[in-house]
């Protein structure tokens, strides 16, 4: 191993108690893999039935600013991680007086906030989409502007598409921000993309990166939908998103595991955002790779070394969203799926179904990309997904 390390890190051996903001199923893919390496786990989480609540070795129901909750998650864990990017940072600096929390409260600060976010991509020398900062009215381009059409997007709290309207001039943007109730928000050229790729890696304290392959990715009403990994297109974009998310954790010395988003336009890549946390992206990681997203996110926060990133099959990954839930409470005919010995199911037990809920993915393996693709889209075609 040539990993760089450092005589000072100490690291958190097995079975320490570690702490989760988040009981989303995020937070409960990073229990069960802090489980298989026989860490415990305490997630703070305001849900009595959150995902990763149910399955943890504690669970403190609460909310994300309760000051004696934070405290008893600090005192009673060995160090700090979160799921979920919309936590308040200040909870995050307030954890880091106690124990080591990662990633920092500066690098989910920057992420959470679409403002912070587009601006820090911009004097990093990262190419991202033209976009404008609407805090009024006024601020609002007029008609015959090169940014229309665009889309609005509010700063704070968006996800899954939420908190966004496409829209085609500036009595619509205006309807748009009106609705918004004057958020602040960034109002962002809408581009024709070829398509879209994401990157998700894992940076420890001393700088070391191990990277994912690139996945590609396509959305469905503003939700990601399908990704395939490795990324189709060409090799020279997957490289550069490769290393253009890593010239973004280094630039925020971040400390975790980071999803970057990229939109492919006219062969160029652009960031789109980052996520402070796993990506649903880097599910594919979770049967395809040597060490997956979830188990890097243990190692970084217990300063153990990276685990290999590396990806032993092809995978095409397919959200489970409540939209196929025939009511709120009766589960899709899962045997189809079920049935196929590639097939990798993962269900987050969540409570009810909703549209637009992401309740389970599946993942197809293969050693052909082709196949793998073929074979996701059957049983995706299956499920009525999308239909
Ligand atoms: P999430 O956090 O779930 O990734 P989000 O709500 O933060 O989603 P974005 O990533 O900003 O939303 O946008 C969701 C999707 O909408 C993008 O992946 C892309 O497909 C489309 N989209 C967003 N911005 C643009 C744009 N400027 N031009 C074209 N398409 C866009
Ligand atoms: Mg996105």
């Amino acid at each position: 191993m040539n990993a760089k390390t450092s005589a000072q890190d100490t690291v958190i051996l097995p079975p320490a108690m570690l702490g989760m903001l988040g009981g989303g199923q995020l937070g409960r893919f990073f229990v069960i893999a802090a489980h298989e390496m026989g860490y415990k786990v305490t997630v703070l989480d305001p849900d009595s039935n959150s995902p990763a609540g149910k399955i943890a070795d504690a669970h403190i129901c609460a909310a994300f600013d309760d000051q004696a909750a934070l405290l008893k998650l600090a005192n009673t864990c060995a160090a700090i991680t979160t799921e979920f990017e919309n936590v308040p940072a200040e909870s995050l600096s307030l954890l880091a007086d106690i124990k080591p929390v990662r990633p920092s409260a500066y690098s989910v600060a920057i992420a959470q906030h679409r403002v912070s976010e587009k601006n820090f991509l911009k004097q990093a020398g990262l190419p991202v989409a033209p976009f404008v900062v609407i805090n009024q009215a006024e601020d609002l381009p007029a008609d015959g502007d090169a940014m229309y059409p665009a889309i609005l997007k509010v700063a704070r709290f968006g996800y899954d598409g939420k908190g966004q309207a496409r829209v085609s001039n500036q009595q619509e943007a205006l309807a748009a921000f009106n609705a918004f109730e004057h958020e602040e928000c960034v109002l962002e050229k809408m581009l024709k993309l070829d398509y879209e790729v994401s990157v998700v890696l894992a940076r420890d304290a001393q700088g070391n990166v191990a990277s994912f392959p690139t996945s590609e990715n396509s959305h469905l009403n503003g939700i990601l939908d399908v990704s395939i990994a490795p990324a189709r297109g060409s090799d020279a974009i997957s490289h550069q998103a490769q290393k253009l998310a890593s010239m973004v954790a280094e630039k925020l010395d971040y400390t975790g595991v980071l999803g970057v988003e990229f939109f492919v336009c006219d062969g160029e890549l652009l960031v789109n955002e980052m996520a402070p946390r796993p990506h649903n992206s880097g599910h594919y990681t979770i049967d395809a790779c040597i060490t997956n997203q979830f188990e890097q996110q243990v190692r970084v926060l217990t300063g153990l070394p990276l685990g290999s990133a590396k990806q032993h099959s092809s995978a095409v990954m397919v959200n489970l969203l409540g939209d196929i839930w025939p009511s709120a409470d009766e589960a899709p005919a899962w045997l189809a799926a079920l049935a196929q010995s590639q097939l990798k199911m993962h269900l987050y037990g969540k409570q009810a179904a909703r549209a637009g809920r992401k309740m389970g993915h599946y993942t197809v393996l293969s050693a052909n990309r082709d196949e793998a693709i073929k074979l996701a889209m059957q049983v995706r075609a299956e499920l009525n997904i999308g239909t």
